[in-house]
């Protein structure tokens, strides 16, 4: 057993910790009360070439393996949570399907100008009535001809307002249910590709969020990624990815608000003494050290599971789950420590709070995955 980075993996470590101290991190106030897509500051890290990370070399892309990918994601994560939002859509499921399924003209077009950052891209599943339970989705794929025919409204899709292209879910078959779950690529120049409402965020807010509507929107036979009806189980394979990346996510958080919460706990005197030195809020920092170290070692180890392709599905929902609450009661704690100041839009902690609800719903919500490990561990 072998804890540590590789010299290769540490190096890369550093290379995207000092790119993100020198781009994002002086800019992430003014990003998120700017709540827009911040399109220079997306220009600056493509022409770094990380949105490449997890594609084949051969369309441009790094080839890194999957623990490489999540040392990047958590070190990306200490700059904007909205701006990673977008890039990281961007790097995993946004183009994924695209990667897997398309044909070499379909990748010369989009994947290999979406890893320079020339092309946005947007993954589309959720819809009004139909989020955690896909088998609700009603959006329709009807073959008419060579082509087909995708109609229907997908909500919440980040890099909506902005994308070039998407990966659509859609019904290729309303009676099979989650057997009927296929994918499509859809340009967003293609006529009736039309952006609905634009959705104001509570937090991670650089980042565009809307309504994308497909009103009879026809596409070419090569624009069905994979085969009919085998959407969800695709899906599958790409979603312990992204609950790895969630949970680095929550960590990252975590650690930047306890890091300034214990600098302000440093500063800041009651009753003559700095608050640092009460044991009461020496406990908050004790605790959030332990599970932080947790989640992290839990994350990695589930990165490396998918290296090895073991089967990890519990695994990374349970350790998404971990870190992510782990997250949630440090920000907490963050806003604590600062009291009255907690309060304050003049102050870091309500960012963090408020940044730190966007990893709840990001690769399953915590009740279906308690659920699904409740009744795991039951049916042993
Ligand atoms: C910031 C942000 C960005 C997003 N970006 C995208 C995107 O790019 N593309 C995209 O397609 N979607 C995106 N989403 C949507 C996201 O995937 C959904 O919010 C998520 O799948 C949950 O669906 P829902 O919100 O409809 O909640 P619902 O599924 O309606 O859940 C409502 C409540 O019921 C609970 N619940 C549901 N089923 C069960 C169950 N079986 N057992 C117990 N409890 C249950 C849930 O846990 C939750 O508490 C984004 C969401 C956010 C907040």
């Amino acid at each position: 057993m072998d804890f540590r980075f590789t010299d290769e993996q540490e190096f890369f470590r550093r290379q995207v910790r000092d790119a993100v101290d020198r781009l994002i991190r002086p800019h992430v106030a003014e990003l998120d009360e700017g709540d827009e897509f911040p399109r220079k500051l997306w220009n600056e890290v493509a022409a770094l070439g990380y949105f490449g990370l997890r594609h084949p070399a051969a369309y441009g892309g790094l080839d890194a393996d999957t623990v490489m990918s999540m040392i990047f994601f958590k070190e990306f994560a200490r700059g904007s949570c909205g701006f990673f939002m977008a890039v990281t859509v961007q790097m995993l499921m946004g183009t994924y399907f695209l990667g897997r399924f398309g044909s070499d003209e379909l990748q010369q077009k989009l994947l290999v100008p979406a890893i320079k950052g020339e092309k946005i891209a947007a993954i589309c599943f959720t819809e009004s009535q139909s989020g955690s339970d896909l088998a609700g989705t009603r959006t329709t794929a009807v073959r008419e001809g060579d082509d087909w025919v995708l109609h229907g409204t997908k909500e919440w899709i980040t890099n909506g307002p902005v994308c070039d292209f998407a990966t659509v879910l859609a019904t290729t078959d309303p009676q099979a249910g989650l057997k009927g779950l296929s994918f499509f690529l859809v340009e967003a120049d293609r006529p009736g590709f039309l952006r609905g409402r634009k959705i104001g965020k509570l937090g991670a807010r650089a980042s565009a969020t809307g309504e994308v509507v497909l009103d009879h929107v026809r596409v070419p036979a090569d624009h069905l990624l994979g085969a009919p009806g085998k959407g969800v189980g695709y899906l599958g394979d790409i979603l312990n990815q992204v609950r790895v990346m969630t949970g680095l996510a929550a960590c990252s958080l975590a650690d930047e608000a306890m890091k300034d919460a214990r600098e302000y706990a440093k500063r800041r005197e009651a009753f003559g003494k700095p608050i640092a030195e009460y044991q009461l809020i020496r406990e908050k920092f004790a605790r959030f050290w332990v599970q932080y170290q947790a989640a992290r070692f839990f994350l990695y180890r589930v990165a490396w599971m998918i290296d090895q392709q073991q089967e990890c599905l519990r695994e990374a929902m349970g350790a998404k789950w971990f870190a992510t609450e782990m997250c949630l009661e440090a920000v907490d704690q963050a806003t604590r420590i600062y009291a009255g100041n907690g309060f304050s839009s003049e102050y870091p902690p309500q960012r963090f709070f408020r940044d730190a609800r966007f990893l709840l719903s990001g690769g399953g919500t915590h009740e279906v995955l308690l659920d699904f490990l409740g009744r795991k561990f039951l049916s042993e």
